[in-house]
């Protein structure tokens, strides 16, 4: 713990925690080592964690990085942290994330952008870590925490992760429980580890993951040891590579790794079949027509009346706008807009309940996939490596939305997809392959990441 808390002070550059919190974080480490030495330790005990700045932490700010909950502080803690603190783990600090998940690229947040720790080679240029969950990814390449929680709505612990040579699973919707999460899209959302190994992610989703009477879209599923996983055969696993995910203009380095993950899937004993997914390509407009629809009904709790921020004005109408204005940033407003705009009378057919009908047919695909006996499907993680901060989306907002693209379908079918390192790009910046499996079995994930790994 006191060799991490005096790395992030050293690494204070890449803006990666929002807030630390030494004192709780060596009280914690002390009660571990009592812990230890009475022999009654749990499987995390004195593991130094840092949480994303979306999960409640009671007595510790929780903003999720908007103006609007900026002096938030929680009388309570959510379901998947307190199981870490019950198991023994260490918290560090909270990690900065895009403002209420919002994003690709970390480029949201209220504190700033963070920096990815990786480089270029022969460049100086900072990168993006990736987003939403841009602070755990950089904070665990940059071994400033051993892991760290994370949420993914469409992608933000798997692209995260690919981009800063890190380990990031989303797992089965419903896997974890969504209380004390600060909520963007609840169809959508799930919490789950970065970390910097496929067993240290294992151990840690074991922790996170479990039945919550709290939350009633949490499953009651026993969760297995995952970390039993690690290590077993991968023969005659049956691999899907979906056709409709080799787009056109695909960099030839992705390509490549793709092609090199296969095969190294197949040298362990797996068996490789072409699939078809072909609602794949309306995933992304329906993705960015339920998450922001979700979004804005989320969002209309932030009034200035129950929580943080708390503008004046003249009567009750204009306290609302002026909080909201003032609270929340440019992508937040955006998406309020589009889903207030989706859902409004006249309009809601036409776009809400159509996407939502899309989404049922992007389950379909996978499930015929499922049905015809693959274990698992690969694909690539992201369609690029790390940019540079301020580099995409400045006037186009849609074009940070297409790095969602191999990411959203997952979330849109409630499926656990992982992201595992795997490769270089030319330039020397990592990048990562993602395997989707089967609904609640993550460990299929764990053996298969562990041979790409
Ligand atoms: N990038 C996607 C979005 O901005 C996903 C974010 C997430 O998974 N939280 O909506």
């Amino acid at each position: 713990t006191d060799a991490h808390l005096s790395a992030i002070e050293k690494a204070r550059v890449l803006n990666a925690f929002v807030m630390e919190t030494p004192d709780q974080a060596r009280a914690m480490a002390r009660e571990a080592d009592a812990k230890i030495g009475k022999g009654d330790a749990g499987p995390l005990a004195g593991i130094p964690l840092g949480i994303k700045d979306l999960f409640a932490t009671k007595g510790v700010r929780t903003t999720a990085c908007s103006k609007i909950l900026g002096n938030f502080v929680p009388t309570y803690e959510s379901t998947v942290t307190s199981q870490l603190w019950r198991d023994g783990a260490v918290m560090l600090g909270k990690l900065n994330n895009d403002e209420f998940a919002m994003g690709s690229a970390n480029e949201t947040s209220c504190f700033g952008p963070v920096g990815n720790p990786w480089r270029r080679e022969g460049s100086n240029t900072t990168l993006v870590p990736g987003g939403s969950s841009g602070g755990s990814a950089s904070a665990v390449a940059a071994l400033l925490c051993m892991g760290a929680t994370a949420t993914d709505t469409g992608g933000s612990i798997r692209q995260p992760a690919a981009f800063t040579a890190t380990v990031g699973i989303k797992p089965t919707y419903g896997r974890c429980s969504r209380w004390g999460i600060v909520a963007f899209a609840s169809s959508l959302d799930q919490a789950g580890p970065i970390a910097r190994s496929v067993r240290d992610s294992a151990m840690l989703l074991r922790s996170m993951a479990g039945h919550d009477p709290k939350d009633t879209t949490s499953v009651d599923i026993a969760v297995p040891d995952y970390e039993a996983a690690i290590g077993k055969s991968v023969k005659g696993m049956k691999i899907g590579i979906p056709k409709e995910y080799r787009l056109d203009g695909m960099p030839a380095e992705i390509e490549k790794l793709w092609t090199e993950g296969a095969a190294w899937l197949k040298a362990a004993g797996a068996e490789l079949v072409e699939v078809s997914l072909p609602h794949t390509k309306y995933a992304l407009p329906a993705y960015y027509i339920v998450a922001p629809a979700e979004a804005s009904s989320n969002l209309a709790r932030y009034d200035g009346v129950r929580y943080g921020l708390r503008e004046q004005g003249k009567n009750i109408i204009e306290l609302y706008e002026n909080t909201r204005a003032e609270g929340f940033g440019a992508e937040v407003r955006r998406r309020v807009m589009i889903g207030t705009y989706v859902l409004s009378a006249g309009y809601y057919d036409a776009y809400y309940l159509r996407a939502q009908k899309v989404r049922t047919l992007i389950k379909k695909d996978f499930e015929d996939c499922f049905a015809k006996g693959v274990d698992a499907i690969l694909t690539p993680a992201t369609p690029s490596a790390a940019f540079g901060i301020g580099e995409k989306g400045g006037a186009d907002p849609v074009e940070m939305y297409l790095n969602d693209i191999f990411t959203v379908t997952v979330n849109m079918a409630g499926l656990p997809g992982i992201a595992v390192p795997a490769g270089k790009d030319a330039q020397g910046l990592p990048l990562g392959l993602q395997l989707i499996g089967r609904p609640f079995e993550e460990e299929t994930l764990f053996s298969l990441g562990e041979v790409i790994e």
